[in-house]
């Protein structure tokens, strides 16, 4: 293949590029917060457990609620504050999970998880970062109710941003679970795995969470020996990702492969495999003779992958 090669234009990665202003030091500020819940141009993003649910209009899907309408689509456990879309406060509220699973019945609305929503283009694409913000909080809150400290029970502050313990007066706050993501290459070839939870046929970079006192370029050396048992050398960060599944994100990276012999790790993977460059292009434009399929653009995976098609080791540079 010629050095460079263009795949055409870039999608977007999904989650990403939110318009949200976070506007940290309104937080603690209860006045600002009722009148910004109070205004007109406010929105509610309604999620509960995996689901987000969404309004039927005349436009399509709507994410975004009035604040009493969300609250009245089911019990309600926490309302966080995301942020401002220009000058309209952006909220999300956590419904009971299995108070929401029931309203799939609802002709009105629709519910369904943030995953499906991202990859078939459910909502406009300005509302994806801040879905996955909501989410992301929500999850880290209905998983922290109580002190890490001494047990006790936990309270929220800082519209969402905080959780203080009256016992013990630790304060929490919300934690993202940072995972590399690899593309490990030698020369011509990259190395591609398949997880038995991926859909049939796709493949993708190999990935694993950062283990306490390790760096980026270490883990994503030790994820691609333990999976692969292929070492690397030179690792390169390209990207990164918010991945709220529950509250990652994904950190992605090219390593260059300093062996080549393959032994998978069965546990976590169904196979790995060197693939060319020409073979991989042809993922990309679904000419593969094994029908082989990459992870859609919404997921950064998609990203690493393409830049070593259309770059080759120019990834390095
Ligand atoms: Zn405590």
């Amino acid at each position: 293949m010629p050095s460079r090669s263009d795949l055409g234009p870039k999608p977007l990665l999904g989650y990403t590029a939110s318009i949200l202003a976070r506007v940290a030091e309104r937080r603690g500020d209860a006045a600002f917060l009722a009148a910004c819940a109070a205004d007109g141009s406010c929105g509610t993003f309604a999620i509960g457990g995996e689901l987000v649910v969404m309004r039927r209009t005349a436009n399509g899907l709507d994410p975004l609620f009035r604040s009493e309408e969300a609250r009245a689509l089911a019990p309600v456990a926490e309302t966080v504050f995301l942020g401002l879309a220009g000058e309209a406060g952006r909220f999300g509220i956590a419904l009971d999970p299995e108070a929401t699973k029931g309203l799939k019945q609802r002709p009105d609305l629709v519910v369904t998880d943030l995953r499906s929503i991202a990859v078939q283009g459910l909502v406009g694409p300005e509302h994806l970062a801040p879905l996955a913000e909501a989410k992301a909080l929500l999850a880290w809150h209905a998983r922290h109710r109580f002190c890490a400290n001494c047990g006790k029970p936990t309270n929220m502050s800082q519209a969402g941003w905080k959780r203080e313990c009256a016992a013990c007066k630790v304060e929490h706050f919300p934690r993202t679970d940072p995972v590399v993501i690899m593309l490990a290459i030698d020369g011509d070839r990259c190395l591609l795995g398949r997880a038995g939870r991926f859909v049939s046929n796709m493949w993708s970079c190999l990935a694993g969470f950062v283990e306490p006192g390790e760096s980026i370029e270490e883990a994503a050396r030790r994820e691609t020996l333990e999976e692969a048992g292929i070492t690397c050398g030179r690792v390169k960060y390209f990207a990164s990702q918010p991945w709220p599944f529950p509250m990652s994100l994904m950190i992605g990276c090219h390593a260059q492969a300093t062996s080549s012999d393959i032994t998978v790790d069965r546990e976590e993977l169904e196979d790995a495999r060197w693939f060319t460059r020409e073979e991989v292009a042809s993922m990309f434009n679904g000419e593969h003779p094994e029908k082989i399929s990459i992870p859609p653009p919404i997921a950064i995976a998609h990203h690493i992958i393409r830049a070593w098609v259309e770059e080759g080791d120019g990834v390095f540079a």
